[in-house]
């Protein structure tokens, strides 16, 4: 039997995504002699605005074997507990999207069934009240998990703000030290094979030219590879996604960092505010239909709450995914194989599921189709889900005005649909196998805008209704504890970086 293992791999691109593949990949292919190499372009920056990452985050960072504490110093990094939504349901109104698992079943019975039958019998908190992380973060408190058998306290479950350049640089030192070589260069030309249609080189703007087995494209929007020299074809998900222009800019920090990411909804969108150890990153993400350009930056200065470091930068995109992320033996990861928006931060998350599914799939030179068929199904699944869950952010709101009235008609996908239905007629949460968001996410973002069920699941009507108020009650006052026990997230960092905090104080 021949060889057909792939022994070389080509990276194109330095960005987030180029730099976790990078990473990931000297990892794991360490030791099978795979030689990999990154090529970027001094020409065009990196996006680089991802800061707000979701829990999946930290097992990336523990299998690279990077310490914690270390990569939140080095990187200026903060905790997040989640995410908070201010005048999203309607003006005035506040909820918070956690992390974390809902509270404990009682029997078979699961959380959100018992605590919506108490709800609506007017004899249950807010949802906040039941979960540590929402909790923790609204006291801006914080805390890693402890072995702390039957307390919220074990399951605390949290993610990172950070620069995405940092982390990037970061990442890169990691690969380079174990064997990625970096090669700066523009790609000026992509040579396709023309008996099979596969990438065979890359030709750089100082006439070198680089071949592979593997391509694995991470040159951002352009999709360099993937769409230029393919032609893989893109859905275009704006009839879903009503946003596809950013302004951004950094700020000053007012206060110590709050250990969660603070969304608040404006006119023609929505926008953003991610405390690092350093600086604020703020961004207003909206509807080109529905703002100008200027409008949109004055709107995004007028609402820091500190000083801006710069003036805003403006970017386009446009809300979608590559049709196929893995075509022939080009492998497209981060704003190649697509980008929906920020709202709930899952760009960094679908490159670290782009390469999770590539090791899992790694190819030899055949490059099976069941491989790639199998590959091309699961990010497509993982890029739906997620299109759904930001769907019901935006169809599911009582705001005024042109925007929002458009995000109110804009129709529903079948997936959510029932998804919406089931939660309406007995409280129950349908989850499909892999599905990113947990139990406790569509909870808080179906409750927190209003989405109340008609009936509650009868099956709760089995439980002791009197055991039913003593446990949301034990479970509430453990919640209280605990975020009690824990430090100032501030000081959580200090202890852990030796940062200096600043003197105001959060409250
Ligand atoms: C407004 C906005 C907000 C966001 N917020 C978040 C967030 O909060 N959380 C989150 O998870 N994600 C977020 N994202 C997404 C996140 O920024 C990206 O997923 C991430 O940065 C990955 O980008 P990338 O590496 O794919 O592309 P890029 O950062 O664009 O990098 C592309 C790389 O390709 C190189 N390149 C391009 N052309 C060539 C060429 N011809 N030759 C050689 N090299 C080339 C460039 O030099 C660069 O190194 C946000 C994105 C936007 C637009």
């Amino acid at each position: 039997m021949s060889d057909r293992r792939i022994r070389s791999v080509v990276i194109v691109g330095g960005g987030t995504a180029g730099w976790m593949a990078a990473a990931a990949l000297s990892k794991s292919l360490a030791g099978m002699g795979v030689r990999l190499q990154l090529i970027e372009s001094a020409r065009i920056d990196p996006i680089g605005v991802g800061e707000a990452t979701i829990p999946p985050i930290m097992d990336f960072i523990r299998q690279l074997g990077i310490d914690e504490s270390d990569l939140v110093q080095e990187i200026k990094a903060t905790y997040k507990l989640g995410i908070g939504y201010r005048e999203w349901t309607r003006d005035g109104h506040f909820y918070f999207h956690p992390f974390g698992p809902a509270g404990p079943g009682m029997g078979n019975i699961p959380f959100q069934a018992y605590w919506l039958k108490m709800l609506l019998q007017g004899k249950a908190e807010r949802l906040e009240e039941y979960s540590i992380q929402a909790m923790a973060a609204l006291r801006g408190r914080f805390a890693r998990p402890v072995h702390a058998p039957n307390t919220p306290l074990n399951k605390l479950t949290y993610a990172l703000h950070f620069d995405a350049g940092h982390f990037a640089r970061y990442l890169r030192g990691y690969a380079e030290a174990r064997g990625v070589l970096r090669t700066e260069g523009h790609v000026r030309h992509v040579s396709v094979r023309g008996a099979d249609g596969f990438v065979e080189a890359l030709t750089l703007e100082s006439g070198e030219s680089i071949s592979a087995d593997l391509f694995i494209d991470c040159s951002g929007f352009q999709g360099l590879l993937i769409e230029g020299a393919l032609h893989t074809g893109y859905q275009d998900w704006s009839r879903w996604l009503p946003c596809d222009r950013a302004m951004i800019v950094h700020s000053e920090r007012s206060a110590p960092p709050n250990p969660y990411t603070l969304v608040t909804a404006r006119a023609a969108g929505w926008q953003w505010q991610i405390p690092l150890q350093h600086r604020d990153g703020n961004g207003y993400i909206y509807g080109g239909e529905f703002s100008g350009e200027d409008a949109a930056g004055e709107l995004l200065l007028r609402n820091l709450s500190g000083r801006a470091l710069s003036e805003p930068v403006a970017l386009r995109f446009r809300p979608g995914r590559r049709k196929a992320a893995w075509n022939r033996n080009v492998v497209a990861l981060g704003l190649a194989a697509g980008f929906l928006e920020p709202l709930e931060a899952t760009s960094i998350h679908l490159i670290q599921r782009g390469i999770a599914m590539l090791l899992r799939f790694f190819p030899d030179r055949d490059f099976a189709a069941a491989d790639v068929d199998r590959y091309n199904r699961t990010l497509e699944a993982d890029f739906s889900g997620v299109r759904d869950f930001l769907l019901m952010h935006y169809s599911q709101t009582e705001r005024t005005g042109p925007f929002w009235q458009h995000c109110r008609g804009m129709p529903l996908t079948d997936s959510l649909r029932e998804k919406i239905e089931l939660f309406r007629s007995h409280g129950r949460i349908l989850r499909e196998e892999a599905e990113l968001f947990p139990v406790l996410s569509w909870l808080a973002v179906m409750v927190g805008q209003n989405i109340i069920p008609r009936r509650y699941d009868p099956l709760v009507d089995g439980l002791d209704a009197q055991r039913v108020q003593s446990r949301l009650e034990e479970l509430r006052a453990a919640v209280r504890d605990c975020v009690e026990a824990m430090p100032p997230h501030w000081n959580f960092i200090q202890r852990t970086t030796g940062e200096r905090a600043p003197a105001a104080h959060v409250t």
